[in-house]
């Protein structure tokens, strides 16, 4: 999509870190990281949000999101301590990036209250 902010990202118009990068899927860190570690993990097709994975987002792409997610949990060397993975969807899940991002954040004990 042309003035998809994540899809300059995946075109390589827009620079950023990235953490890494399979056939579907691109993992870089977040701009404004809100713990010591936040990446956010997309499909390099644009889906808007996760209401899309129940209007045509194919299954084998769901399926391969959480193993991508996974990987890169692993990756970052997250997995013993854990992680938080959020998709924020819409106004009142304060969503500002209209393309698909799974927000993978850890590095630090996080509250339990999700806040
Ligand atoms: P949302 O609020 O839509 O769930 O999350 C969007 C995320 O994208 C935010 O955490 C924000 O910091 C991040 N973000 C916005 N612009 C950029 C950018 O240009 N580069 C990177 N790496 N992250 C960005
Ligand atoms: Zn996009």
């Amino acid at each position: 999509m042309a003035d998809c902010l994540f899809c300059k990202i995946i075109a390589g118009k827009i620079p950023c870190k990235k953490v890494h990068e399979s056939e579907n899927f691109i993992s870089f860190h977040d701009i404004q990281p809100q713990a010591n570690v936040h990446v956010l993990v997309i499909p390099k097709k644009h889906y808007e949000h996760l209401l899309d994975a129940s209007k045509g987002m194919e299954v084998n792409i769901l399926g391969q999101y959480l193993q991508e997610i996974a990987k890169v949990a692993e990756i970052l060397g997250l997995t013993k301590s854990g992680f938080r993975t959020v998709f924020n969807t819409n106004d009142h899940g304060c969503q500002t990036v209209y393309h698909v991002h799974a927000h993978v954040i850890g590095g630090e004990q996080l509250m339990g209250n999700m806040g």
